[in-house]
């Protein structure tokens, strides 16, 4: 199904409160330079995790534009932003959380699209903005740094920002629709082996390589993966190999990742991986460092919340898909663990189109992704709409999350 532009003027939203939805969807279409202009802007300037310096800025200035009373920088991460607008009727409860994701990946640029998401969510907290004057409780918008690695979300957690929050809401664009979102637990895994330096062809013997040990240990991980699920992953990189090919290696260094779709699973996945490095380093007579960081964790899903962002996007003619199987993983799965969360994708482009490619990359600021995003800010901010103006959706939420739905 390919859709050009989304009518979101005089498409009917789904019920209940659909003139105040369609009020939303038209706060959105009037925004929609703004919008769009933002996406197109941090697609055009990709920063990596952490180094989110000019798109956390223009997401900030645009949200305090709009009403927003914002810190940029909030808690411990200098590119992670909160924007709080109180609803006019009597403050309170609930607040709920609109998420912008904006870390690009090295080397790709946005190859996950969180240029889009980015926007998605500035544009869904404008279009609630409008209707705040008739809103109980707090819109609170987040910007979260660092998703494609260090789970700034996680980060954001430690910090308290997620504490008092009711819901969080967030889209991401895709090749294909489904508002299920299977995550797999996940982790950065920074190896470094020490050995000794000789020359290479005079006195090799005095050496000891930490290049072989990382070889080993590529290897080692080569064989492990028959005796995994298949839905387990583990895969890494070589971040450093020697300095030349007449000095024996002293140092090698990798970045690997485990993920299971299974806590238990990953956590004896870790214990393996680990043993590993240790055994490559004592084959080669060399040291290791094993570093993890950045954990994320599998998704608890929020199926009320799932069920009306589903709603408001049929209304539109997006229809929602099962699962699909080319899983990854998302801090926002950390998020999923402390409050009522969806994670919905929509497409942005044909099926087919692998994420952190070159492909999705120029996908991701091509017209169609660019009306996507502004139908994703319309149903997030219906969505959250849905949970302020109805007491018994958040409590439902909740009962659900705790498990005594
Ligand atoms: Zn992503
Ligand atoms: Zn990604």
């Amino acid at each position: 199904m390919t859709i050009d532009r989304f009518d979101l003027l005089t498409t009917a939203p789904a019920e209940p409160f659909a003139d105040a939805k369609r009020r939303l969807a038209a706060a959105v279409e009037a925004n929609r330079d703004e919008i769009v202009g933002l996406s197109q802007r941090i697609h055009a300037d990709p920063e990596p995790a952490f180094e989110e310096i000019h798109a956390s800025a223009w997401v900030a200035e645009t949200i305090a534009r709009h009403g927003f009373a914002v810190e940029h920088p909030v808690g411990s991460l200098a590119t992670a932003v909160r924007g709080r607008l109180a609803g006019g009727q009597g403050g309170g409860r609930p607040r709920i959380g609109i998420l912008a994701e904006y870390d690009a990946l090295p080397g790709l640029g946005h190859g996950c699209g969180h240029n889009s998401m980015a926007a998605s969510g500035v544009g869904a907290a404008i279009a609630l903005a409008t209707l705040a004057p008739e809103l109980p409780g707090e819109i609170v918008f987040l910007g979260t740094p660092a998703e494609e690695r260090g789970s700034g979300k996680g980060i954001m957690i430690r910090d308290g920002l997620f504490a008092d929050l009711d819901a969080a809401l967030l889209y991401h664009p895709s090749d294909v629709t489904g508002v299920e979102c299977r995550l797999l637990a996940s982790e950065d895994i920074y190896v470094t082996f020490h050995g000794e330096q000789a020359h290479a062809a005079s006195d090799p013997w005095m050496g000891r390589n930490a290049l072989d040990a990382l070889i080993l240990l590529f290897s080692s991980v080569g064989l492990w993966r028959q005796q995994l699920r298949p839905d387990a992953r583990v895969h890494g990189i070589v971040r450093e190999g020697g300095t030349a090919a007449n000095i024996i290696p002293s140092r090698a260094k990798a970045w690997f990742m485990v993920r299971s779709p299974r806590e238990d699973e990953y956590l004896e996945m870790r214990d393996r991986f680990r043993q590993m490095c240790e055994a490559a380093a004592l084959a080669t007579g060399c040291t290791v460092e094993v570093v993890f960081e950045g954990g994320a964790s599998t998704m608890h899903h929020n199926r009320t919340l799932d069920r009306r962002f589903v709603a408001n996007m049929e209304a539109y003619g997006v229809e929602d898909n099962p699962p699909v199987d080319n899983l990854g993983s998302s801090d926002m799965g950390n998020v999923s663990f402390v409050v009522p969360t969806i994670h919905p994708s929509i497409a942005i482009c044909d099926p087919g189109v692998p994420g952190h490619s070159i492909e999705f990359r120029d996908l991701a600021a091509a017209p169609r992704a660019d009306e996507v995003t502004l139908l994703a800010a319309t149903l997030v901010a219906q969505t959250a709409y849905e949970l302020f103006a109805d007491p018994a959706l958040v409590e439902a939420a909740w009962k659900e999350f705790r498990g005594d739905a």
